[in-house]
């Protein structure tokens, strides 16, 4: 049997100690403020910002919502951002990807400013990264790294292997594994023999998007099993990439889908927004 590393109570205790920082600003005389921006109707898109907002309200940070339609062009939306980039009240900016097909996500991305780059995917920001100097780190691999602290997992030494290398995901749950000391593997979709790569692994990541990709012969005995998939099953059921069932017997500890890493990347947004607020009060 694992140990469930149970996303909702860590995410709560995250939650909570933002809520205190933003209250400890306000009295300084600071409004912590995130603009979330929502091009068309995509309604797993809609989902996720709507537990964004909920989250900065309940935790005391002013979130407002501009929702574009689906046809809305490029210097539109740029247009946009350069107004909230020059907002002092608006201390963060995400923009909710995927965007509709006409629009440039890259362009996007790189139009917002750095230092309200909550979601930490702006060349600026990954490079800080990079180099273990940040402000931000992306929201679901830190919420991840959180996590493994809270349950005192330790990566120093460790086999990590982070099925995935996407920019949002997989390249910077890596690098934050090897900042942690951890000797990290990446695997993708020309991986060859991957399970024997996976079944090596004492720290599994699996982020491919396939509904019960990881199967029980690509884990080790007593691995920790970290599952960001966010996919659904053949009766359109959430589920995750990893087969929970067969896996979970095998593994020291096992994120569940959902209340594993999903709550984790919400407030970790939260912990950025007020992070940015700080860094643009020089506090
Ligand atoms: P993505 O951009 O589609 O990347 C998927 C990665 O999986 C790619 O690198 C791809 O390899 C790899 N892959 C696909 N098929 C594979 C195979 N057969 N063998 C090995 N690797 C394979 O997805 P993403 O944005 O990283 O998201 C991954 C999952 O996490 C999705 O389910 C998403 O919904 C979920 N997610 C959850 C959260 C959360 O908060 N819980 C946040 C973000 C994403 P190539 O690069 O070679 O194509």
């Amino acid at each position: 049997m694992a140990i469930l590393l149970d996303g909702k109570a860590v995410s709560a205790a995250v939650k909570a100690q933002v809520k205190t920082e933003v209250a400890a600003l306000k009295e300084q005389g600071v409004s912590v403020g995130l603009a979330v921006i929502i091009v068309g109707d995509n309604p797993a898109s809609r989902t996720y910002v709507n537990n964004k907002k909920k989250a900065c309200a309940e935790a005391g940070i002013v979130s407002e919502e501009y929702a574009l339609p689906a046809d809305t062009s490029q210097d539109e939306l740029l247009s946009l951002i350069d107004t909230l980039n020059r907002k002092p009240e608006i201390n963060g900016i995400l923009c909710q990807l995927p965007l509709p097909a006409h629009l440039d996500e890259k362009a996007v991305i790189a139009a917002i400013a750095a230092e309200k780059d909550v979601d930490a995917f702006h060349a600026v920001n990954v490079g800080h990264i990079m180099i273990g100097d940040h402000t931000f780190l992306p929201c679901t691999p830190a919420g991840i790294m959180e996590m493994l602290h809270f349950y005192k997992i330790d990566a120093a030494g460790k086999a990590c292997v982070v099925i995935g290398r996407s920019n949002i995901v997989g390249k910077p749950m890596a690098m934050l594994l090897l900042q942690a000391d951890g000797t990290v593997t990446i695997c993708h979709s020309k991986t060859q023999r991957l399970a024997e790569v996976t079944a090596r692994a004492d720290i599994l990541v699996a982020a491919v998007g396939i509904p019960h990709f990881v199967t029980a012969d690509m884990v080790k005995p007593g691995a920790v099993v970290i599952d960001v998939g966010m996919d659904r099953d053949e009766n359109g059921k959430l589920c995750g990439d990893v087969d929970f069932a067969a896996v979970e017997p095998k593994a020291s500890y096992i994120t569940p889908v959902p209340g594993g890493v999903g709550p984790m990347t919400v407030a970790m947004l939260l912990k950025n927004t007020v992070a940015a607020a700080k860094m643009q009060n020089n506090l």
